[in-house]
């Protein structure tokens, strides 16, 4: 076996020339064994420490023909449901395979649910295991509470194994958002070259630029950001709000797949490309500054002016305790969608595009 170094970070392996045929190469994530142009299914262990260990589900698509691997992960937050559907989507067979092994050029990695807790409780934002974020702990550690750990067993067995990644969200169950995805800019031309080009293969017509991540690879942080500091070029999207899963979003996301797999060439072709996406440049994030009953006036993808009513802040006697106007000019990214509202809650993201 001879590894030949293509791209940046795309390795792809090529079966040595023997004669007489070398015992069928596989492929090996977690539990999951796949022979070449197989899927196999299993599991990425995270071992028991100070808390619960858990098994995160997987499956590797091993195509019959070499080429990258690519590796989409969901469910970090376990209840933003249309990016979990669309993983497990594509893991589908019936009534033929959604990713078909015999025709895949490389391998696909899918995870559908990282934080299963989240899933099975019904907890937004957090691993009710521990309350932490399970998108802010990369590389992970050992010694951690269970989120640390899962987040070290993804590193491992994902990244460590992937050229590419992709890292699925949507809105969670309190966010009323607007498809997007990021494109993180690491200050490696070629690399960020290769990232805008999945962003716009992915399709969908706003894209974040997110040039403010850490470029530690031992702090990582984030998913997407471990696999983008260890030089392997890798975007994140959202699709979905607030609960029920929409087949409009989950028809984007799964086609955002295939149009990055069609970019790497892992399969023919797929969806067109976004041609004339709008770019945003900075986020502004609207916080609220008391506790109470939120009612929204704007809806996601509004168009909003600097001083636009975005909500108004009421008591259950339905007395008036804030309005909440937007400090600048953009497009409502997400609005919060559910009436219950903390200090410090997001109320919405306003993404400020490109001049
Ligand atoms: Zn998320």
């Amino acid at each position: 076996m001879k590894k030949v170094q293509v791209f940046w970070g795309t390795t792809l392996v090529l079966l040595a020339a023997g004669a007489g045929g070398a015992a069928p190469e596989t492929f090996t994530v977690g539990t999951a064994t796949a022979e070449r142009g197989r899927m196999a299914a299993g599991a990425i262990r995270v071992p028991a420490g100070s808390d619960a260990g858990y098994d995160i589900p997987v499956a590797v698509i091993h195509g019959a023909k070499p080429g990258p691997v690519l590796a989409v992960v969901s469910g970090a937050h376990g209840t933003e449901y249309a990016s979990i559907i669309a993983v497990e989507t594509l893991m589908g067979t019936d009534p033929r395979p959604a990713i078909d092994p015999a025709t895949l050029s490389g391998t696909v990695i899918l995870v559908p649910v990282v934080n299963l807790a989240s899933f099975d409780r019904l907890t937004p934002h957090v691993n009710p295991i521990d309350n932490k974020s399970m998108n802010r702990f990369y590389p992970g550690s050992a010694t951690g509470t269970q989120t640390d750990r899962a987040s070290l067993a993804m590193t491992r067995e994902v990244v460590e194994k992937c050229d590419h990644l992709i890292d699925l969200h949507g809105g969670d169950l309190d966010e009323n958002l607007r498809p997007y995805s990021y494109w993180t800019v690491t200050g490696n031309q070629q690399q960020d070259d290769f990232s805008k080009g999945m962003a716009l293969a992915f399709g969908l017509d706003h894209i974040i630029i997110s040039a403010d991540r850490p470029k530690d690879p031992n702090a990582s942080r984030f998913l997407e950001n471990t696999a983008s500091t260890r030089g392997k070029a890798s975007i994140t999207a959202e699709a979905g709000r607030s609960g029920p899963v929409d087949a409009t979003d989950v028809t984007a996301l799964v086609n955002g797949v295939r149009g990055v797999m069609a970019y790497l060439k892992m399969i023919p072709s797929g969806p067109k490309p976004v041609a004339n996406p709008i770019w945003i440049e900075k986020i502004v994030t609207v916080a609220a500054e008391s506790d109470g009953v939120f009612h929204p006036s704007v809806t996601r993808d509004a168009q909003v002016r600097a001083g636009d009513l975005l909500g108004t802040v009421r008591d259950h006697y339905y007395r008036k305790i804030a309005d909440i106007r937007a400090p600048e000019a953009g497009t409502i990214m997400f609005v919060r969608a559910l009436p219950s509202l903390k200090k410090g809650d997001t109320v919405a993201n306003i993404g400020v595009a490109r001049k």
